[in-house]
């Protein structure tokens, strides 16, 4: 699937409820989450940092659909090497 990258609210923050927020975790590690760009981050202290994308308000909260920042750059098509 391929979204344009125009799309107007591409540079949007997360749109979140605080209080929602409050009640997500990390399904990693079980650390709070905070707002990152358009993205939820763990917040924990253990290292963990992940990066959660939100789709239509909804965080995905999915350990295999987020970012390990311990992984290196996040897989946006680009390749390392
Ligand atoms: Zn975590």
């Amino acid at each position: 699937m391929n979204l344009p990258t125009d799309i107007p609210f591409a540079n949007k923050r997360a749109m979140i409820d605080p209080e929602f927020l409050k009640l997500l975790a990390c399904p990693a590690c079980g650390a709070s989450l905070a707002i990152q760009g358009d993205m939820l981050q763990c917040q924990g202290d253990s290292g963990c940092s992940r990066l959660y994308r939100v789709e239509d308000e909804i965080p995905v909260l999915l350990i295999e659909e987020s970012i390990d920042p311990a992984d290196g750059p996040a897989d946006l098509g680009q390749d390392p090497s």
